[in-house]
């Protein structure tokens, strides 16, 4: 569950909780508010409202 991805992986894995996203619904993939780098979030997460953190800037977002 932990194994290390390459950072270019990133935008198929959820950003919350890591998990591909391809295989839950309603998932998503949108460019940070911030510094418009690619987040993702699965649809677990979402619906949860957890929240994620852009890797890249550090922007914290519901
Ligand atoms: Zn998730
Ligand atoms: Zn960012």
């Amino acid at each position: 569950m932990t194994d290390k991805k390459p950072a270019e992986a990133t935008g198929n894995f959820c950003n919350s909780c890591g998990r591909n996203i391809a295989a839950i619904k309603n998932s998503v993939t949108f460019k940070c508010p911030n510094c418009s780098s690619m987040i993702s979030r699965c649809g677990k997460c979402r619906s949860r409202s957890v929240q994620y953190t852009c890797k890249v800037c550090g922007f914290l977002g519901p």
